[in-house]
């Protein structure tokens, strides 16, 4: 795991999930609190692995923002890139989880904290100091925060920060489908590295296929990794001179939530000191195998940050 710092850009939110399926959380009998949100989620993924991380975004000056707080800084994330609004109330998400396993989500977003996060109210001494500044998407949504989104990532790219993305799409938040794909493309020729799911790479070529061709219509020459994550089926990698896939790990899934963010948390913190990995097939190979124990191990236990693995977990799965 690297020493350099990871600053992750974006949400953190309190989902509440409910403790049986198939009903509203309003029917249901009980309820958990679960703290995620992608780029808090990567943040805390690194820093479970050992590596350094800070979260950069907006809370809510309320019991739930400094809860979300101090889950990071317990986690050894580092808090200095948080700013408190004094007026708006922390995200908040409402999950029904249907009798087929998939969720469905109702936000608090009205707005919350984080959509008023502004340009100047970056902490831009942090995110100069980071190696590798990771974001989403969900911050493009709306003004002012697609400003400060905006700002962090012209920061970092001037800094020298590796850029990395993932989508992270979450459609029912956004105005319309084109809209969001407009937005998300928009800042596509900034990233050296974009993850994306199948389900975000059929919405973004607008196809059903998920393949060579489609995943390389979205390539730019900028760009050093394109990943294509494909649940138990691993993941495909493309570069400029090489491409393949590296398949997943057979274990007991219970939850997938935040497999992605693992599988993102543990590529970063191993290419973060020594980006010549990307250019390497073997090495790089290996990183990925790495990311996709992590993203394995993430789906064992419910939740996302409780089932985030350290790095002996992922180790000893690799072993088998
Ligand atoms: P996202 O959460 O972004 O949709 P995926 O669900 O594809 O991403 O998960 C990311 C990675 O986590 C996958 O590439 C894979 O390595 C691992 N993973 C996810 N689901 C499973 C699963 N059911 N079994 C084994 N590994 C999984």
């Amino acid at each position: 795991t690297g020493t350099g710092l990871i600053a992750s850009f974006g949400e953190m939110l309190i989902d509440f999930v409910p403790t049986v399926s198939g009903v509203s959380l309003a029917e249901a009998p009980g309820f958990l609190k679960a703290p995620g949100g992608a780029p808090a989620n990567v943040a805390i993924a690194v820093a479970r692995l050992g590596g350094k991380a800070a979260f950069v975004g907006k809370l809510g000056d309320d019991e739930f923002g400094h809860m979300l707080a101090g889950i990071l800084k317990e986690n050894g994330v580092r808090a200095d890139g948080i700013t408190f609004d004094q007026g708006a109330r922390t995200a908040l998400a409402f999950v029904t989880l249907r009798a087929d396993g998939e969720r469905e989500f109702m936000f608090y977003r009205n707005p919350s904290a984080d959509m008023l996060l502004q340009p100047e109210e970056l902490n831009l001494e942090l995110i100069r100091s980071a190696k590798v500044f990771h974001y989403g998407s969900i911050s493009l949504i709306v003004e002012p925060c697609r400003s400060a989104h905006l700002k962090a990532m012209e920061v970092a790219k001037e800094a020298g920060c590796l850029l990395s993305y993932d989508p992270n799409l979450r459609l029912p938040l956004w105005p319309s489908a084109d809209e969001a794909r407009k937005h998300i493309l928009s800042i596509w020729e900034k990233a050296d590295l974009i993850k994306v799911s199948d389900v975000e790479l059929e919405f973004l070529t607008k196809s059903d296929k998920i393949d060579d061709a489609s995943a390389l219509s979205l390539w730019h020459p900028n760009l050093k990794l394109l990943l294509v994550t494909l649940g138990e089926q691993g993941c495909r990698y493309y570069t400029k001179n090489f491409k393949g896939s590296v398949d997943a790990f057979h274990v007991k899934t219970i939850d997938t939530t935040g497999a992605g963010d693992s599988f993102v948390g543990a590529l970063l913190s191993k290419i973060v000191d020594d980006q010549t990995i990307l250019e390497d097939e073997s090495r790089l190979r290996d990183v990925l195998k790495f990311a996709n124990a992590c993203g394995a191990i993430t789906t064992t236990q419910k939740g996302a940050i409780p089932a985030l693995p350290k790095e002996e977990d992922a180790l000893k799965l690799i072993k088998g």
